[in-house]
């Protein structure tokens, strides 16, 4: 995979009503919808849901949880679908706990490669990494320079979650001659299906007026599995596909 850091410049192309994404005379961009589910791991049924719907996902599995390997099978067996490790960090909230191999504002920036190591092991097969939590740790350059650098070497992409206003990734990033995306949209930050619809129908916009969408859901999320469900064959003879979310990082 190349992640080289030009190929985030993009120059708008408008034509009539549509609006594409031209990337140095790479595929243009247009109506792409990149659905990542997180906090996988915790019950087989919760993934079977998204598992279920036959379009390309990526889905972001808890590290060391009840059921975080049979999930990591169950994803690997789905050609449609690909695992990334959901990467538990510390959050400003401290009654947040972020669970299992997390990496906190204690944690020394030499320590950081062997927990992801360990994390990578329990999350078999994963082609990338997102911050579950996180919004103390992605504002900490120090830390966030040693995760990006493991991602570097390890052919590893790296999603930011956008939980931090003031996320240090996209400098870090820079600096480090490092492509990385962040997360447009959340679809249930509420639960009830009224709010998830709304929010897809936000996601669907974005992709629609800026070639593409980065959209985050969560395996807990019934109404986020339903509102796909209901709605992906209507968008597909729209015009919109399904991707996983290594290939925006091709
Ligand atoms: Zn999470």
């Amino acid at each position: 995979m190349i992640r080289s850091f030009p190929a985030l410049l993009c120059v708008l192309l408008f034509c009539g009503c549509q609006t594409t994404i031209e990337r140095h005379g790479k595929t243009a961009r247009h109506k792409e919808l990149y659905v990542v589910i997180d906090d996988a791991g915790l019950a087989l049924a919760e993934v079977r849901q998204f598992l279920d719907i036959p379009v390309p996902m990526t889905i972001a599995v808890l590290p060391h949880q009840k059921e975080t390997k049979k999930v990591c099978s169950l994803i690997r067996n789905d050609g449609a679908k690909e695992v990334i490790l959901h990467q538990p960090m510390e959050a400003y909230d401290r009654q947040k706990n972020p669970g299992f191999g997390a990496i906190h504002s204690t944690t020394r920036p030499d320590e950081v490669a062997r927990i992801l190591r360990q994390n990578l092991d329990s999350v078999q097969g994963a082609v990338g990494m997102n911050n579950h939590m996180g919004s103390r740790i992605t504002e900490n350059p120090k830390l966030m320079r040693e995760v990006l650098q493991y991602c570097k070497d390890n052919d590893l992409f790296f999603l930011d979650s956008k939980t931090a206003y003031n996320s240090q990734v996209p400098l870090v990033a820079l600096k480090q001659h490092m492509h990385v995306e962040e997360r447009h949209l959340f679809l249930d930050v509420r639960h009830d299906r009224e709010w998830v619809r709304r929010m897809w129908g936000r996601a669907v916009a974005h992709a629609r007026i800026n070639g593409y969408a980065v959209v985050i859901g969560h395996a807990w999320c019934k109404e986020t599995a339903a509102a796909i469900r209901d709605s992906y064959q209507t968008l597909e003879n729209q015009g919109y596909t399904f991707h996983k979310l290594s290939e925006l990082y091709e």
